[in-house]
């Protein structure tokens, strides 16, 4: 059984398959795949989830997995996707971390009150949250829990007039730069992504949205 469990395993999803074979042990990464349950259900309604969302909490997983920070550090990490996605995301957190692609850090965006601009300031790395895109009334992919967020401030938003959110990332809006957490085409953590279908925000005409992927490409 490759990923360790943390705990009993109580709560992990029987739906998410062991998706590793013995090429894809990774020696030290681990993972848990559980449904949002308990405190986490508790914290997460009216803040990230609310009734009325394209998704509802019970098809949302909850995926705490190792990962390595900007230390060189091997950490924990929580994030929030759909479970048809949790095997696929399970895998790709896998891939960055057998590269030892840098993560800043991983939290519940609950803890930033689900506000997308307090957790990209943070440089944090997040997935479910049911919002609209900004500036619409259209659910983000985010809303449903198929989209993922990594490192902002190395890797931002940038409108094709050249405005920059999180404003920390003004500097990395040159992608000439290859500084560590950075997505570049190509690389280890786009095709970490690319192998499991998902599609990143840097391939956009126009407007980029370094950070970004999802599984339907927008
Ligand atoms: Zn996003």
């Amino acid at each position: 059984m490759a990923g360790a469990l943390w705990g009993s395993g109580a709560g992990a999803s029987p739906r998410v398959e062991d998706p590793a074979s013995a090429r894809d042990n990774v020696k030290g990464f681990e993972y848990q795949v559980r449904e949002i349950k308990g405190k986490t259900r508790q914290r997460m309604t009216g803040v990230s989830w609310r009734p009325g969302c394209p998704v509802h909490i019970n098809n949302l997983r909850l995926i705490r997995t190792t990962f390595w920070d900007f230390d060189g550090h091997r950490e924990t990490g929580s994030i929030v996707v759909h479970e048809d996605e949790s095997g696929e995301i399970v895998r790709v957190f896998r891939s960055l971390y057998r590269h030892k692609f840098k993560i800043r850090r991983m939290q519940l965006i609950d803890r930033y009150n689900a506000s997308d601009h307090a957790s990209m300031n943070a440089d944090n790395t997040s997935g479910f949250n049911c919002r609209y895109v900004a500036g619409t009334s259209n659910w983000s992919q985010h809303a449903y829990g198929r989209a993922i967020d990594l490192n902002p401030i190395e890797n931002p938003y940038v409108t094709s007039s050249g405005h920059v959110s999180p404003p920390a990332g003004e500097p990395y809006a040159d992608r000439s730069r290859n500084d560590k957490g950075m997505v570049h085409r190509g690389d280890h953590a786009y095709r970490a992504f690319a192998q499991e279908e998902w599609k990143w925000g840097g391939n956009w005409s126009g407007t980029k949205d370094y950070q970004h992927f999802s599984r339907n490409g927008s």
